[in-house]
């Protein structure tokens, strides 16, 4: 197994709900492996293009390995997170790589955990719960309120800056 893939099965980010709430799919995507793992595809309400969408996290991605891999789509296949393209373009070495892998999970444990205390999060996504703290820190935001989800803004803000830092490149999934 290449280094490369090796990184994205110790890290998963892409899929998991982390980076994306949503992959896109195409007429030429094969959505028969997908709703067999019981994926959630839609179509978002008042969108006229009509774009399908597949709903993050991915069932098919377990244990670190997309479970369809032959059969991912299109805009899976096509995805590279920053890390693994300064990887293999060599800019950054895999053991380096590995280390920001596994920090970045590392926070993203800690954010899961922080969100466990507020039972409105409960079965949220980690992208759902980033926008969801990044939204306190809005203006119109009591004081107060945002008191509250003080523990989870350190969080997500720790994850935040990994995934700015790191992993989000001028493309989406
Ligand atoms: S976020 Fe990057 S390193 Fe992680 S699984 Fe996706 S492509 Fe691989
Ligand atoms: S289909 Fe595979 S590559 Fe695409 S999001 Fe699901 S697990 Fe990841």
């Amino acid at each position: 197994m290449s280094d490369t893939e090796n990184l994205c099965i110790s890290c998963g980010m892409c899929c998991n709900g982390t980076l994306f709430e949503r992959v896109q799919l195409f007429d030429h995507d094969d959505t028969a492996p997908l709703l067999a793992h019981d994926a959630n595809l839609f179509r978002k309400s008042g969108d006229e293009s009509g774009k399908l969408y597949m709903q993050l996290p991915c069932p098919a991605h377990c244990d670190g390995a997309c479970k369809i891999y032959e059969f991912r789509p299109s805009t899976c296949r096509g995805y590279k997170c920053e890390l693994l393209g300064q990887v293999e373009k060599g800019g950054v070495s895999f053991e380096k790589a590995r280390a920001i892998v596994l920090e970045a999970l590392a926070a993203r444990t800690a954010t899961l955990k922080a969100a466990e205390s507020h039972p409105a999060l409960a079965g949220q996504s980690v992208k759902n719960i980033l926008k969801f703290a990044t939204d306190l820190l809005a203006e119109d935001v009591k004081p107060e309120d945002r008191g509250l989800y003080g523990e989870l803004i350190i969080e997500v803000m720790a994850l935040d800056l990994q995934l700015e830092l790191h992993f989000r490149a001028p493309q989406s999934k």
